[in-house]
Protein backbone atom coordinates (compact mmCIF):
# COMPACT_ATOMS: atom_id res chain seq x y z
CA UNK A 1 0.00 0.00 0.00
CA UNK A 2 0.94 3.56 -1.08
CA UNK A 3 0.54 5.69 1.80
CA UNK A 4 -0.71 8.80 0.16
CA UNK A 5 0.42 11.07 3.10
CA UNK A 6 -0.61 14.69 1.40
CA UNK A 7 1.90 17.51 2.86
CA UNK A 8 0.72 20.11 1.92
CA UNK A 9 3.55 22.97 2.23
CA UNK A 10 2.42 26.88 2.04
CA UNK A 11 5.26 28.99 1.77
CA UNK A 12 5.22 31.92 3.92
CA UNK A 13 7.43 34.87 4.61
CA UNK A 14 9.12 35.38 6.70
CA UNK A 15 10.24 38.47 6.42
CA UNK A 16 7.01 40.48 6.85
CA UNK A 17 7.40 39.10 10.50
CA UNK A 18 8.22 42.34 12.72
CA UNK A 19 11.72 42.57 14.21
CA UNK A 20 10.99 41.63 17.16
CA UNK A 21 9.63 38.52 15.92
CA UNK A 22 12.34 38.01 13.77
CA UNK A 23 14.99 38.12 16.77
CA UNK A 24 12.92 35.93 18.75
CA UNK A 25 13.06 33.41 16.21
CA UNK A 26 16.82 33.98 15.40
CA UNK A 27 17.88 33.50 19.28
CA UNK A 28 15.18 31.76 20.60
CA UNK A 29 15.98 28.36 18.77
CA UNK A 30 16.29 24.66 20.11
CA UNK A 31 19.27 22.45 18.34
CA UNK A 32 18.89 18.54 18.14
CA UNK A 33 22.64 17.88 17.17
CA UNK A 34 24.13 20.38 19.58
CA UNK A 35 21.20 19.39 22.59
CA UNK A 36 21.58 22.81 23.30
CA UNK A 37 19.15 25.71 23.35
CA UNK A 38 19.60 29.51 22.17
CA UNK A 39 22.32 29.04 20.40
CA UNK A 40 21.09 30.98 17.38
CA UNK A 41 19.95 30.17 14.05
CA UNK A 42 20.93 31.57 10.19
CA UNK A 43 18.71 31.48 6.93
CA UNK A 44 15.60 31.78 8.04
CA UNK A 45 12.54 30.80 6.26
CA UNK A 46 8.86 30.20 6.86
CA UNK A 47 6.06 27.67 5.71
CA UNK A 48 3.36 26.12 6.78
CA UNK A 49 2.66 22.23 6.87
CA UNK A 50 -0.73 20.63 7.26
CA UNK A 51 -1.66 23.44 8.96
CA UNK A 52 1.55 23.84 11.48
CA UNK A 53 3.66 27.17 10.89
CA UNK A 54 7.45 25.97 10.79
CA UNK A 55 9.95 28.17 10.64
CA UNK A 56 13.21 26.60 9.68
CA UNK A 57 16.82 27.69 9.84
CA UNK A 58 20.41 26.57 10.55
CA UNK A 59 22.09 26.09 13.66
CA UNK A 60 24.46 29.01 14.16
CA UNK A 61 27.18 26.72 15.89
CA UNK A 62 27.19 23.95 13.58
CA UNK A 63 24.87 24.11 10.79
CA UNK A 64 22.16 21.94 10.77
CA UNK A 65 18.66 22.51 10.69
CA UNK A 66 16.90 24.05 13.43
CA UNK A 67 13.11 23.89 12.97
CA UNK A 68 10.54 25.87 15.18
CA UNK A 69 6.92 25.39 15.59
CA UNK A 70 4.55 28.64 15.33
CA UNK A 71 1.97 27.57 18.00
CA UNK A 72 -0.43 30.13 16.50
CA UNK A 73 -0.05 33.45 15.22
CA UNK A 74 -2.98 34.71 17.52
CA UNK A 75 -1.48 33.48 21.08
CA UNK A 76 0.92 36.50 20.53
CA UNK A 77 3.95 35.62 22.40
CA UNK A 78 2.56 31.94 23.51
CA UNK A 79 5.29 30.30 22.28
CA UNK A 80 8.35 32.53 24.15
CA UNK A 81 10.23 31.32 27.38
CA UNK A 82 8.75 31.13 30.37
CA UNK A 83 10.54 32.96 32.81
ZN1 LIG B 1 23.67 22.91 16.40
Amino acid sequence: MTDTNNDEIIERNFDERTEEDKEAFLTQTWCNACQAADLGMVEPKEYELNGVIIVEGKCKKCGEVSLTEVADESTDGEWEDER
